[in-house]
């Protein structure tokens, strides 16, 4: 049975002192009601090192929410998938909308980060997703597919084993807008399907596939009752214990 995820993307918020005692409150939380899904902390830089501690007998994971396209050197004021490693983190989060759009992103330079997250003993969290009118435009299947054949598919099928894909409608990301239940099922079937036919039955089978985008407790228990919606990748909602609470035993 493949493994159900809930992650919380806190973005930038939260200064150093704060975010530590957030991850004190869901480590606690989750230490006294274990959950079925895994719960991933996905933070900013600076906390990494701070709740790598706070986790460290604890079931929830940490992840970062980017890294540099370069292991190491003269590139000022980036952080590597080495670097990310050594704090105890076991994730990174590639290819999120936010950093597609405002750093221009490209699936090239995503499949290079994707390679070098692998390299480094990282799971990647590889996010997919069409903005409005490419939906509304009917394109929404044809976006995923080459966001996904150029910046995962070239990687091996031992690789592709330590990869989760999250399919992030862009339109869905903080706008309070949800896909349906139905639209985030038929788009994971897709996605589902273009693992199989690249990888094949087993590693599509067992690969987890996360919804992302406005999802809180009021919807997440429909979204992820879908046979294929392995989870949630969580924003506005992972900042706030009882809601991320609510959304992870959802499962
Ligand atoms: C996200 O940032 O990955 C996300 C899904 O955000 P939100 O839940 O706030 O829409």
């Amino acid at each position: 049975m493949r493994k159900k995820i809930v992650a919380g993307n806190w973005k930038m918020n939260m200064e150093l002192a704060e975010g530590l005692k957030f991850a004190e409150a869901i480590e606690s939380y989750f230490k006294s009601k274990p959950s079925k899904a895994e719960v991933i902390l996905c933070t900013p830089f600076i906390h990494l090192s701070g709740v790598s501690e706070i986790l460290k007998n604890s079931k929830v994971c940490l992840g970062a929410q980017n890294c540099a396209s370069e292991n190491s050197g003269a590139y000022t004021g980036e952080v590597s998938a080495p670097m990310i490693k050594s704090t105890g983190a076991q994730y990174v989060i590639i290819g999120h909308s936010e950093r597609r759009t405002y750093y221009h992103e490209d699936d090239k330079i995503l499949n290079k980060k994707t390679v070098l997250a692998i390299a480094s003993g990282l799971k990647v969290i590889f996010c997919v997703g069409e903005v409005l009118n490419e939906r509304e435009s009917g394109k929404h299947f044809e976006v995923v597919k080459k966001q996904l054949e150029d910046g995962l598919f070239t990687i091996s099928e031992v690789d592709v084993k330590k990869v989760v894909i999250a399919y992030e409608p862009v339109w869905a990301i903080g706008t309070g807008l949800t896909a349906t239940p139905d639209q985030a099922q038929e788009m994971h079937k897709y996605i589902r399907g273009l693992v199989n036919e690249k990888y094949g039955k087993e590693i599509a089978a067992d690969l987890t596939i996360l919804y992302g985008g406005s999802c809180k407790p009021s919807n997440a228990a429909e979204i992820f009752s879908k046979p294929d919606v392995d989870g949630g990748l969580i924003g506005g909602a992972s900042l706030k214990k009882e809601d991320f609470s609510a959304i992870v035993e959802a499962i």
